[in-house]
């Protein structure tokens, strides 16, 4: 029987409410044991004093872009990515090409994934039909394939109607339909946020009501049919205010928020850099204060990366060619611990929550913990060490990131899935 004792780690874990330095003993793939001794010689032993031990990061928001689309990244490398980022599970969008609406196509993504034998993946399915957003796709099958939750993402459920029967349907299974909030008449060809910026720069902009209107249309209809809403990378203080509100009344409605949201605005924009464009877009200094906010008052569950990987032809053309959205999976832990822990905004057991056991409710995948018999996913953080975000060296298959250059204080050094190391940091990498 292997056994593997991680020593001295401060570990935390929020849904148990543990937040001490002990031994952390895995068996059997399993979490077996807290202040534990090493068996014998067959015990390998981490030593990670200094070190923070979380349960397994989960990113529930990952573009793994395969099948159709494997210039920009393949299962086997956004899941590489994933490892070197902390992450030890995370949940693949739909919008592939084909896109996954299948039972086949589910089937051939998690066969991918355990090929590569990285990371966890869990399967996000389409809402509706070839993400043609007019008829619902086969949803209980999907589930039965092993889909977790549903979205047209990359595109809003834009149909009310169709909106209104997935909740219906999807409530059937207990599962969320995850909707990227936008109006698209608002939206138009913009590629930035509306506002002071995008006036002096003279670039079509996106309103904040273009979200704002969807954020409060999804509500409505989730409080209609009792559906589960998410509300995916949310950026807007009114929409953020729409679901505080919604959730004080109980609407079932969860959100999350992206480590771009939170840290940048529409003022890098001045650059016409195309890794500052996304959608939604970077938003002016007082949304991203409501995403703190919200991340501080709870208002915001989870903290995933919208991974969007773009190779470097697609993505180096003029800023209104250019398509939408940055890679994530490497920088966001980095991002959590400079941007939100360091200055104060939230304490490790909150930040953690919202990378661990919130996403994993959320997705009502058994995950998130590191409680005594749970699957032993363990990410080591050494809180401490100061790094320097170099592009090229990413795991990914796109660099399309706006943080090249950044120092970030913190990141992932020894990832653990199922009771096996799978990623180690080299020292000095
Ligand atoms: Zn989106
Ligand atoms: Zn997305």
């Amino acid at each position: 029987m292997s056994s593997l004792l991680i020593r001295n780690g401060r570990v935390i874990d929020p849904q148990q409410g543990m937040d001490r330095v002990t031994n952390l003993l895995i068996q059997d793939q399993r979490v077996a044991a807290y202040d534990a001794e090493a068996g014998g010689p067959e015990t390998t032993v981490l030593d990670a004093a200094g070190k923070i031990v979380a349960p397994g990061l989960i990113d529930m928001h990952v573009h793994l872009r395969q099948p159709g689309r494997e210039e920009d990244e393949t299962i086997e490398t956004g899941t590489s990515a994933a490892l070197a980022g902390g992450f030890t599970s995370i949940a693949c969008i739909p919008n592939t090409d084909p896109p996954i609406d299948t039972q086949g196509t589910v089937a051939f993504v998690l066969s991918q994934a355990a090929r590569a034998g990285n990371c966890n993946v869990f399967v996000i399915a389409c809402v509706s039909k070839d993400r043609a957003g007019k008829e619902l796709a086969e949803i209980g099958q999907l589930v039965e394939a092993g889909a977790v939750a549903f979205s047209d993402d990359g595109a809003p459920v834009y149909d009310a109607e169709l909106m209104r029967r997935a909740f219906e349907y999807c409530l059937m299974f207990d599962k969320p339909v995850l909707n990227h909030a936008e109006v698209r008449e608002l939206a138009q060809k913009g590629v930035m946020h509306e506002g002071l910026v995008s006036l002096v720069l003279g670039l079509p902009g996106i309103p904040a009501a273009a979200e704002d209107v969807m954020i409060s249309r999804d509500i409505s209809l989730a409080e209609a049919t009792g559906g589960r809403l998410h509300i995916m990378h949310v950026s807007t203080a009114a929409g953020l205010d729409a679901i505080r509100r919604a959730k004080r009344r109980g609407v079932r409605v969860t959100t999350e928020v992206t480590p771009h949201h939170f840290t940048l605005t529409d003022e890098c924009l001045r650059s016409f850099d195309s890794n500052y464009k996304m959608n939604p877009p970077l938003r002016g200094p007082e949304h991203v204060a409501a995403c703190i906010a919200g991340l501080i008052d709870g208002t915001i569950d989870a903290i995933a990366t919208d991974h969007a990987p773009h190779s470097k032809e697609k993505k180096m053309q003029e800023l209104d060619q250019a398509p939408f959205g940055v890679v994530g999976l490497e920088t966001a832990l980095g991002l959590v611990i400079t941007k939100l822990i360091e200055p104060g905004h939230l304490d490790w057991p909150t930040a953690l929550a919202k990378m661990t056991v919130n996403p994993a409710r959320i997705l009502g995948i058994d995950k998130g913990t590191l409680a005594i018999g749970a699957d032993a996913d363990v990410t080591i953080i050494d809180p401490a060490v100061r790094w320097v975000v170099n592009p090229a060296e990413f795991r990914s298959k796109s660099s399309n990131t706006p943080f090249g250059g950044w120092e970030l204080k913190g990141r992932a050094e020894t990832v653990i899935v199922g009771g096996k190391v799978k990623f180690q940091r080299a020292s000095g990498d």
